[in-house]
């Protein structure tokens, strides 16, 4: 089997898992306890805080763990809202964010809650000038994704954040898919919430952080789960130590190695798209040219039906669409909104590498592709 869907999931790093063996077996204390087991589990808690405040430019009591990305938008969206209710009322956010954006942005039209999904062109990329004439009087948060998992574009954040900040609208960011691939500052890109997930760097499932911000401004949530008070009132519950050191070392890890996996990651993908382009020249690439992440490649290759493309490589694991939008078996919203039809959208697949890629991988996916591309645009 080839792995080539690092966007849906990664595997975890072997030293990520020896990291959290211990915080399942011998360490197992709740670290709420104020016992030396307790104290020894939360002081492990903290140095994961700080490894992923480090990696973001913020501080560790900036930093709210939850269960992932999903929890963390939700947390983000209604937390923020619901400490907005009977104030301010309008949010603004893009047609193709993940659908734990969209789904409580939907909520909270259903709650009286204003909400305005921004087009995206053909690059998938919001202009930050339509974001700032959506702009009201009663707008109070922007949520713009910082990379789309589908396509990879990477949003104009500074701009977004810039004009978000001159109009004291909160910027909240889900960043899920840009963690530990790109270089983010929270502070610089004025960021006040920012979600994030440990299974998509080489941590483990079912853990994530949301980033809220402490200071100028000091940003303030409603909790979505109520219960003893843990992470500062924000998300109840006994903290998860094993995943949470998991999801720290992660952080240490993509921190330490990014700007050479990015580079390898880059030229990697250049060489899939030059070789299947060259032996199909209508072959086009979904997404922006330079503002992308550098493991993923969405292309169309016309002819060839991605379905069919699956099956006939079923040693291969890609993509035909997120991971989300297979399970209804609906064509990609997001590729909908870059204006493509079904009948293009039909000809379209992901592919995206990570630490394990090899290019003998590489090289036997090309050839393979290239094989069935002329296989199908033969018979059609
Ligand atoms: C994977 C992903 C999520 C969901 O993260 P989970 O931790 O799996 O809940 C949210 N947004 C984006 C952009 C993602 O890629």
């Amino acid at each position: 089997m080839i792995y080539l869907d690092y966007n849906a999931t990664t595997p975890v790093d072997k030293r990520v898992v020896d990291a959290m063996i211990p915080f399942f077996g011998i360490n197992f204390a709740n670290s709420a306890s104020d016992h030396s087991m307790g104290v020894e589990a939360k002081n492990a808690v903290d140095k994961s805080r700080l490894d992923i405040a480090n990696l973001i430019h913020a501080k560790s009591n900036e930093i709210v763990f939850t269960s992932g990305a999903t929890e963390s938008n939700n947390l983000a969206l209604l937390g923020f809202a619901s400490k907005n209710k009977g104030d301010k009322n309008h949010i603004i956010t893009s047609r193709i964010e993940h659908p734990s954006v969209l789904n409580p942005c939907k909520h909270l039209e259903s709650l009286g809650f204003q909400v305005t999904y921004l087009p995206v062109d053909k690059y998938g990329l919001v202009d930050p000038d339509v974001f700032e004439d959506s702009v009201t009087k009663d707008t109070f948060l922007i949520s713009i994704m910082f990379a789309n998992n589908e396509v990879g574009t990477i949003q104009s954040i500074y701009e977004i954040g810039r004009i978000a900040r001159r109009h004291n609208i909160l910027f909240h960011t889900d960043a899920a898919q840009a963690v530990g691939y790109v270089p983010i500052d929270v502070d610089k890109m004025n960021i006040d919430l920012m979600s994030m997930s440990a299974h998509k760097f080489y941590g483990p499932k079912g853990v994530g952080a949301l980033f809220v911000r402490s200071r100028i401004p000091r940003v303030s949530l409603l909790p979505i789960v109520f219960g003893g008070g843990q992470e500062r009132g924000m998300r109840s519950g006994t903290l998860n130590v094993p995943l949470i050191v998991g999801m720290g070392v992660a952080c240490k890890l993509v921190h330490k190695n990014m700007p050479e996996e990015h580079k390898r990651f880059k030229v990697l993908v250049q060489k899939i798209y030059e070789e299947i382009k060259q032996n199909n020249l209508e072959v086009k690439i979904n997404g922006h040219d330079i503002q992308r992440l550098p493991h993923n490649l969405n292309i169309e290759i016309p002819g060839v039906d991605n379905k069919w493309l699956l099956l006939k490589m079923k040693d291969f694991c890609f993509s035909t669409g997120s991971a989300c939008s297979v399970l209804h078996d609906e064509p990609s919203y997001v590729l909908s909104a870059m204006g493509l039809d079904r009948k293009r959208i039909n000809n379209c697949i992901r592919i995206s590498i990570g630490r394990d890629t090899t290019d003998e991988e590489v090289n036997s996916f090309v050839d393979d592709i290239n094989k069935y591309t002329k296989e199908s645009v033969s018979v059609n």
